[in-house]
């Protein structure tokens, strides 16, 4: 994964939208890492993956939703360093499994379904009853990477990127987790903007506080009324947007995240809200799986 860090494609959109105001707008494809798990999610993993490797620990526990990134991602990396992974999925055991639980289990991943009452009471005290698993053999990474070392691990995106000298770096914010290590990353005189993609999400700055040990960081721009009616929900303004993007650009986004956060910041730059000569650079944090949850002929990608 590492090797995979140092060489994120830059996509240069070029549009008369953008050309008449001088403003150039990058894409950083992070999901081109892996056509399944990719994205942001591998980089939040990987302090939680080094800390199981130097403490000897054979398995990783994390949780998720039926159609969660992460679950995939941790699946995928664990099997990838030959650690054993186990996913607490919220929800009781379907008939039919998502397309995503099914990415899990080919990569190895041991499903337990959790009902709604349990699953939001998950600790590491709770595991090792409920598996019957002692500390000292696994590592638990709480829901979708949210932890210091998440964000530690998501830093490690803009190492390359701070050389585009971008006035502004955006990204799809769910935890916060990747908005955590990317402020705390990039440089002084680089704006950072956030899409949360879910509803009335208030708390951010008490998040990137806890993410970041509470040191002081630069407050980033946040962009609330993007999130289409809540996670996972969409419009047919969305989709007809990312459809658009596709045949513009050749850029496929994911429903859940990226197709939000480029709405969002190609109407701000319609909209005038980005200075002139603005060089805003777009986190493509991946995520395209998801797609696969949305009915047949939805998209042209
Ligand atoms: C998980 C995810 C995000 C959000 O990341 P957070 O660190 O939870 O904020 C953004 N984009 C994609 C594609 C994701 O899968």
């Amino acid at each position: 994964m590492i090797a995979k860090l140092a060489s994120i494609k830059i996509d240069t959109i070029s549009a008369p939208f953008l050309k008449e105001k001088e403003i150039e707008l990058l894409v950083a494809r992070l999901d081109l890492i892996h056509p399944v798990v990719s994205g942001n999610k591998l980089f939040k993993l990987h302090y939680f993956i080094e800390a199981a490797k130097s403490t000897n620990k054979a398995t990783i526990v994390t949780l998720g939703g039926a159609y969660s990134n992460h679950l995939a991602a941790t699946a995928f990396h664990c099997r990838s360093v030959g650690l054993k992974s186990i996913g607490l999925v919220r929800g009781e055991s379907p008939a039919k499994k998502s397309h995503t639980l099914l990415i899990c289990e080919e990569y190895g991943m041991q499903l337990i379904f959790l009902d709604r009452k349990e699953y939001p009471l998950i600790n590491e005290d709770r595991i090792t009853k409920l598996l019957n698993i002692i500390p000292s053999e696994f590592v638990f990474i709480p829901e979708g990477g949210y932890d210091p070392l998440g964000a530690k691990g998501a830093s490690m995106i803009m190492t390359e990127l701070n050389d585009l000298n971008a006035t502004h770096v955006c990204t799809a914010t769910g935890t916060a987790t990747t908005l955590a290590g990317i402020i705390s990353s990039a440089s002084d005189n680089t704006k950072i903007i956030a899409v949360p993609v879910l509803k009335g999400m208030t708390d951010l700055e008490e998040r990137i506080s806890f993410l970041l040990n509470n040191k002081p960081y630069n407050k980033p721009l946040i962009l609330n009324e993007y999130h289409f009616g809540g996670y996972a929900k969409k419009t047919d303004a969305l989709i007809q947007f990312m459809n658009d993007f596709y045949k513009d650009y050749r850029i496929p986004t994911d429903f859940v995240y990226t197709g939000k956060m480029m709405f969002a910041i190609t109407e701000k730059i319609k909209t005038d809200y980005f200075p002139e000569r603005s060089r805003i650079l777009c986190l493509h944090t991946g995520g395209l799986q998801g797609n696969d949850s949305l009915p047949e002929n939805t998209l042209v990608f």
